[in-house]
């Protein structure tokens, strides 16, 4: 069900959030100063409208390609990403939004419906702001502990002078700090709520950065990003602002996410309810653990949408060219340009095939004795991230193959 919300009960929704205790595991920035409050009610307006006006008129859509640029500010060494791993996590990013997720066949059957594809693909930047070709990440290393979190009011990470990295135009580009933070995993900025646009966009903690598909590897799947891109492009936490008392007042502006009384832990086991209704605890927007958030529902990609579209508070992202000038890509299969990561793997890989067209393919994969053990159809679009789970340890050959060539690369499987 859409609600036109009046402006008085938009104020009134926002006004709770702002009495909420802090989040322990994201740190997504609450207005409390009038005028951002004011520019938040008209952005919900336009949401509102803008969804409204989808339903109403058919409309062809394509898919929205965003350049990040990731600005990893490095105390100690082991927070110095490689330019793969940064990749594959931007990626990894990517096949949530496309629903090309590895665990996206555990959404519980009465979900699965709602499982949307939203139509959003992330790249890091290859185009500067003056026109330079980038790989899309800057690397900065500091002396200063958690230069993600505030010193005297001073967002740090932001400035180049106080220790951090100064965005690059936030018009154009969704910037992403990778900075120690004292308290919080990841934190984004809602549309329309940054104080400056220098400080627009989106700091993750270095332990919650990075695309590790791997149970020994703790719960992380990168997913930290994929919740605080959601915060970003306007979504909020699925619970609302409940806090477990049994109160069901506070709802997340979504029709159809059920309404949750409180934020999920860890990994629970379908159903668990709260508000008359099953909890939609893999929806990336709980707290649940990495490995089980599963899916955006159709009403948080309208949001997103709508936060995207021409007259949308960030409208003008759509247009950028910060990915204009792609990196080399081919037509043709070449084992030096296929990503697998991470390798070796214990639960899901990342392939990313550098090809520049969607192919219809094969992949088979073969063990060590040569052995066929997989073998699908696929479009290399598909392909972002596989679920290895039903490998059991042991060195595989993974072999795709077009219609006009094909190219293998090792996998290992290694669980402890
Ligand atoms: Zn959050």
């Amino acid at each position: 069900m859409i609600t036109k919300f009046t402006p008085h009960i938009i104020f009134l929704l926002f006004i709770s959030t702002f009495a909420s205790a802090q989040d322990h595991v994201c740190g997504v920035v609450h207005p409390t100063d009038p005028a951002v409050i004011e520019s938040v009610q008209a952005i919900e307006e336009h949401t509102q409208e803008w969804i409204l006006e989808q339903q109403n008129s058919a409309t062809t859509r394509e898919i929205i390609t965003i350049p990040v640029v990731v600005h990893v500010i490095w105390y100690d060494e082991s927070e110095k990403f490689s330019e793969l791993e940064i990749q594959a996590q931007i990626d990894g990013l990517t096949a949530d939004f496309r629903k090309m997720n590895e665990n996206r066949f555990t959404i519980p059957e009465e979900f699965q419906p709602l499982a949307a594809d939203v139509e959003i693909e992330f790249c890091l930047a290859t185009v500067t702001e003056n026109g330079q070709e980038t790989n899309g990440i800057i690397y900065k290393y500091t002396d200063q502990l958690n230069i993600g979190t505030s010193s005297n009011g001073i967002k740090r990470i932001h400035y180049d002078q106080h220790g951090g990295s100064d965005a690059w135009n936030t018009n154009d580009y969704i910037n992403i700090w990778v900075g120690q933070m004292e308290n919080f995993e990841g934190l984004a900025t809602f549309p329309g709520t940054a104080p400056v646009p220098e400080e627009d966009g989106i700091v993750i903690d270095p332990d919650f950065f990075g695309f590790f598909c791997s149970t020994s590897n703790g719960s992380s799947h990168g997913r930290t990003l994929t919740h605080e891109m959601g915060h970003f492009l306007n979504l909020r936490h699925i619970w609302g602002t409940n806090s477990g008392s049994g109160n069901c007042d506070s709802d997340d502006f979504v029709s159809d996410t059920p309404r949750q009384d409180i934020s999920s832990k860890g990994c629970p086991t379908h159903p668990q309810e709260s508000c008359g209704s099953n909890n939609m605890f893999m929806n990336y927007m709980d707290y649940t653990d990495d490995a089980c958030l599963s899916m955006f529902t159709h009403g948080q990609k309208m949001r997103m949408l709508a936060t995207l579209a021409p007259a949308g508070p960030r409208g003008s992202l759509r247009n950028s060219n910060g990915c204009d000038k792609m990196r080399d890509k081919s037509l043709s299969l070449n084992p030096d340009k296929i990503l697998i990561y991470p390798n070796p793997a214990a639960d899901c890989i990342h392939i990313d095939l550098d090809l520049d067209a969607d192919t219809d393919m094969r992949m088979e994969i073969f063990n060590s004795i040569g052995q066929p053990v997989y073998s699908s159809r696929i479009f290399a679009k598909d392909l972002r991230t596989f679920d290895v789970s039903r490998f059991s340890n042991g060195v595989y050959f993974i072999y795709f193959e077009t219609n006009s060539n094909g190219a293998s690369k090792k996998m290992v499987i290694e669980r402890r």
